[in-house]
């Protein structure tokens, strides 16, 4: 019985270690299955992260990429923009000072007519002088055709030969070089060439320069007012003194009006006021001032200036009647 009864005990013990072996079996079953899950959970995780890594990295990389290529970009653009410096402009080496070239400048005036405008760009400043000339004027020619009967017929106090034909530069009342033309007496010709070269170099204005015969109105007195209406500067015409039977200077050729619109021939009444023949002049008979009012002649004005360092006297130096647009030489 009591053999029986330990078989009972050690059969219930067997069961219950048995039973406690199939719960920690159970339990270790479980254990490995969440291990497994859990394990699944951080592989995916770290492949999420190695995914999060690798995605970082090429973004890095892009930037990386972009930065580079907006560096070699502006490095180009650099490379450009400096393309057109001075230094990279290959320059000539001259083997002698550089001269002026010739035919951009106009060789002369023969081609040119009085009036005529000349650009600038075509007057060579390394020799004005070839475009202020001096010429005989001989029986036939074209000036001898212009002036024969007009403001030139033969007589006994002028002859043909004692006149010059001068053509010239001066800047018009525009500033513009305009070609002008003059006659006057061979005695003052070198005179009147370095005084209208110094009126052109300094930028000294004149309305117009034309022969008195392009106004010619049938006798000298009324081309000689013609031509003042005009406000036209001219010298050489054979006539008398106005309101005289004496020759004028003009007449030889030793005088010269200049610019006589506003350098009136003027007349001074008892009351001290200058009157003028013409209308368009009145504003400059009385109170006349250079500094105040352009191309009038006064002592500071550069005509006056000019004219009298070449022994010209001047009209406006005249007690009664006043001539301010007239310069003269006398001789002997
Ligand atoms: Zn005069």
């Amino acid at each position: 019985m009591k053999n029986k009864n330990i078989k009972h005990i050690m059969f219930a013990v067997e069961c219950v270690v048995l039973i406690l072996l199939v719960v920690m079996l159970g339990h270790s079953v479980n254990k490995a299955n969440r291990l497994s899950v859990e394990t699944e959970a951080l592989k995916a995780e770290v492949e999420n992260l190695k995914e999060q890594i690798k995605k970082a990295d090429e973004e890095k990389a892009a930037r990386e990429e972009a930065a580079k290529e907006q560096e070699k970009k502006a490095a180009e653009t650099q490379a450009v923009t400096a393309e057109p410096t001075p230094t990279e402009t290959p320059i000539p080496t001259p083997t002698k000072a550089p001269t002026p070239t010739p035919e951009v400048y106009l060789t002369d005036l023969s081609g040119a007519n009085p009036g005529e405008i000349i650009d600038d760009a075509l007057i060579d400043p390394y020799d004005i002088g070839k475009y202020f000339t001096s010429t005989m004027i001989a029986e036939g020619d074209e000036i001898f055709n212009r002036i024969i009967d007009r403001s030139f017929r033969y007589n006994d106090n002028i002859a043909l030969s004692d006149l010059r034909y001068i053509k010239l530069l001066h800047r018009n009342y525009d500033g513009q070089t305009q070609v002008g033309e003059l006659i006057v007496n061979a005695a003052i010709e070198a005179d009147i060439i370095d005084i209208f070269t110094q009126f052109y170099l300094n930028g000294y204005q004149i309305y117009s320069m034309y022969l008195i015969d392009n106004f010619w109105a049938g006798d000298g007195d009324s081309s000689d007012y013609a031509s003042i209406d005009v406000n036209n500067t001219s010298a050489f015409c054979y006539r008398t003194v106005t309101g005289s039977s004496n020759l004028s200077n003009h007449a030889y050729g030793l005088a010269i009006d200049l610019n006589p619109l506003e350098n009136p021939y003027v007349r001074i009444g008892d009351d001290g006021y200058g009157t003028s023949a013409h209308a368009n002049a009145q504003a400059y008979n009385n109170n006349r001032s250079s500094a105040e009012m352009p191309h009038v002649i006064d002592h500071e004005d550069l005509a006056y200036q000019l004219f009298s360092q070449y022994g010209f006297t001047w009209g406006g130096d005249w007690n009664n009647p006043k001539d301010y647009q007239h310069f003269q030489k006398e001789f002997g």
